[in-house]
């Protein structure tokens, strides 16, 4: 699984239709094995089937079947994370996703598709490459979502079989770095095409001090711009080991951003400038197309909320009755109000920064939205 065919899953479950038969997200964290997730995925379904209509039981086993069926397939894969969307009934829906990095363990219900998970993962992992280099060979790995997508190996061609007996030390020496040298910018060039082709935003390099400082000198700006880490290692390291130890720096990197991205908010927030904070005034900035980025603690976790299918009239609080105040209407559609959040904010396909820890953020409700442009009321009071 890359980026970009995340990023059109992530599309089609933002925008699919709702249906009678509700949707089953679930999430899993198959690192650990069966017993990672096996008795909450259960007590979790039985939980939930205790809270639909009578009627609906023969959905529900259909989706509780495409599951298992997936989870049968993800041990097969040795799948580290699954993400099952599935509805039964007359219009059935039905997608898997499997990732090479864990989730944690998430089962719900509801009209749509709870992709926050998703959107937080995107968040996480994006495409980075890694260039590791000896004196004898280098190798160039692509990561995708945590996963090895395109591997390069070279090795060096033997110097001394390519060196006459006549040179002298000094002339030898003076080969040596001219074509160690070669051998860098070769690498660099192979490296440039490979992450212009895969859009690969950042750039990670392993190797030994001498030849990390060598490369770091030949990399050209637009691929030190992307430069994010290196870290020591060697020919022998397999490429497993290497991922698993860039991996981490990695998501500090990202985490990094996301604090960046923030600290922006409040600085707007501040400076009465084009920001927001707060679930409602978010919710109603992004469906005015208003919002351009949107910013969540990992830690926000504002319940249900519902909407009126009659007059559109929405609540961020659980209904307390099945009848909609302001049309009288009967139509209730109850939602998680951070899942709702990132679907409508996924079907404008802003930008979402999920934020591990921000003191400044959690107290401003844990959510915020950077905007492209004023509400007109806004306009009117500051042209006052
Ligand atoms: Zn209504």
């Amino acid at each position: 699984m890359d980026v970009k065919k995340l990023e059109e899953h992530i599309r089609t479950l933002a925008t699919v239709a709702e249906a009678e038969a509700p949707f089953m997200s679930c999430y899993l964290d198959l690192s650990k094995g069966v017993a990672g997730y096996r008795d909450e995925l259960d007590s979790r379904i039985q939980l939930l089937e205790k809270t639909l209509p009578v009627h609906s039981g023969r959905a529900f086993e259909e989706v509780k079947n495409v599951v298992e069926m997936c989870l049968y397939v993800a041990h097969l894969q040795r799948t580290k994370g699954l993400a099952v969307f599935a509805r039964g009934g007359a219009e059935p829906f039905f997608l898997s996703l499997a990732f090479e990095v864990p989730l944690p363990n998430w089962i719900g219900l509801g009209s749509t598709p709870n992709i926050y998970h998703l959107v937080e993962l995107k968040d996480n992992y994006d495409r980075y490459v890694i260039l590791l280099m000896t004196e004898t060979s280098s190798r160039i790995i692509g990561i995708n979502l945590g996963e090895v997508t395109e591997q390069l190996w070279r090795s060096r061609p033997d110097l001394r079989r390519q060196v006459g007996h006549e040179w002298t030390k000094d002339h030898y020496q003076e080969h040596r770095r001219e074509r160690t040298k070669l051998f860098i910018n070769d690498q660099i060039h192979s490296l440039d095409k490979l992450i212009s082709a895969g859009g690969y935003t950042h750039l990670m390099l392993a190797g030994n001090e001498r030849m990390l400082a060598a490369i770091r000198k030949g990399l050209p700006k637009r691929l030190a711009d992307k430069l994010v880490g290196s870290f020591p290692a060697g020919s022998t390291n397999r490429t497993s080991e290497i991922v698993a130890s860039t991996l981490q720096a990695f998501l500090k990197h990202e985490e990094q951003d996301s604090q960046t991205v923030a600290d922006k908010l409040i600085t707007q927030i501040h400076q009465h400038g084009l920001a927001m904070a707060g679930t409602q005034d978010c919710m109603d900035a992004i469906r005015a197309g208003q919002a351009d980025v949107l910013v969540m603690a990992k830690s926000y976790d504002p319940g249900q909320g519902w909407e009126c299918r009659g007059c559109g009239h929405t609540e961020l609080q659980p209904p307390s009755s099945n009848t909609c105040p302001k049309c009288k209407g009967g139509q209730l559609r109850e939602f998680d109000i951070r899942g709702e959040i990132v679907r409508l904010a996924e079907q404008q396909q802003l930008s979402v920064e999920i934020v591990e820890q921000h003191d400044v953020l959690m107290r401003l409700g844990g959510i915020g939205c950077l905007l492209r442009y004023l509400a007109p009321a806004n306009y009117m009071y500051s042209a006052a």
